[in-house]
């Protein structure tokens, strides 16, 4: 007679505990890396020991933008492109929560590209992580700022035209003090990016290449999310310090991963209470701490 073995005892996943599992399951499609992005933050959260009472994540609007929905964390999912803005508000008025934007490269580097240059200009310090699939995905596939041309998207059908923004020089000539660059594929990488960004003070932006094969692959003809991330593995090269100016993005080109910044400015807050002490000298008196802490 064949002996049964006792039943397994049911594991649970480590990153439930940063989920709101009332909400799964999610919206994402199958294949989509925007929630393989969220493991890798949920891992991270666990790795850099951060008190979660201590952090916020500010959403904007898009497939990017329902992160906020999903985490279990103090979180917000503000309006097109106002993550940057709202997030700035939190911090200064509670300079001891750790504030995370997570959205998508619409929300944050077209509506929200103001924002995003003055929050780097400015040195505010919040930890930017950007999900770049090249297109406005909720809202239908829409060319975008970073769609490298010539890629078809349902507004440029015979292939996109306009010059690409690079994100990572883009934040860098504006003042970022850490940026990087990894994509769905890069798993590991990414959330070792995410834990540093915890011990970072300033601006960090983490931006993020992700499959969307709904919108952007299908219509470009290739293939599944699997071919995507098989396409990231075999393309990119790892180089970290590459100056930003050369890791522009093509349309199926090479793809440039890495630490490309690290590095140390007074932050917004800092030069804000130098300059007042200065000015005001003695009658200069620091906010009292937030009712909240
Ligand atoms: S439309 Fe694209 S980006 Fe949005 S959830 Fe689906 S695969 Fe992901």
């Amino acid at each position: 007679m064949i002996e049964l073995e006792p039943a397994a005892e049911a594991v649970e996943n480590p990153v439930e505990q940063f989920l709101r599992m009332d909400r799964i399951p999610h919206i994402w499609c199958p294949g989509c890396g925007i929630g393989t992005t969220v493991n890798c933050f949920a891992r991270a959260l666990l790795d850099c020991g951060v008190d979660l009472n201590k952090v916020a994540v500010v959403s904007g609007i898009g497939c990017s933008g329902r992160v906020a929905g999903y985490v279990k964390l103090d979180s917000f999912h503000t309006t097109h492109g106002r993550a940057i803005p709202f997030a700035t508000g939190l911090k200064l008025a509670n300079p001891s929560l750790n504030v995370v934007v997570y959205s998508g490269d619409g929300d944050l580097s077209a509506i929200g590209g103001n924002h995003l240059i003055h929050a780097a200009r400015r040195n505010i310090d919040l930890k930017v992580i950007c999900v770049n699939n090249f297109i406005y995905a909720m809202t239908g596939g829409q060319s975008g700022p970073t769609t490298p041309a010539p890629a078809t998207t349902s507004t440029s059908p015979y292939g996109a035209f306009e010059p690409a923004f690079n994100l990572p020089h883009l934040v860098d000539a504006a003042g970022a003090v850490y940026v990087a660059r990894w994509t769905a594929f890069h798993v590991r990488q990414l959330t070792r990016s995410m834990t540093e960004i915890f011990n970072k003070k300033g601006f960090c932006f983490i931006e993020v290449l992700s499959p969307c094969p709904t919108l952007f692959e299908r219509r470009n003809k290739l293939g599944e999310g699997l071919d995507t991330m098989k396409y990231y593995k075999e393309k990119s090269k790892i180089r970290n310090g590459a100056p930003t100016s050369e890791v522009a993005l093509g349309f199926r080109d090479e793809i440039i991963v890495g630490k490309f910044v690290d590095r140390e400015r007074p932050d917004y807050a800092d030069l804000m209470r130098e300059r007042l002490s200065l000015e005001l000298g003695n009658a200069y008196v620091e906010a009292p701490a937030c009712v909240c802490d």
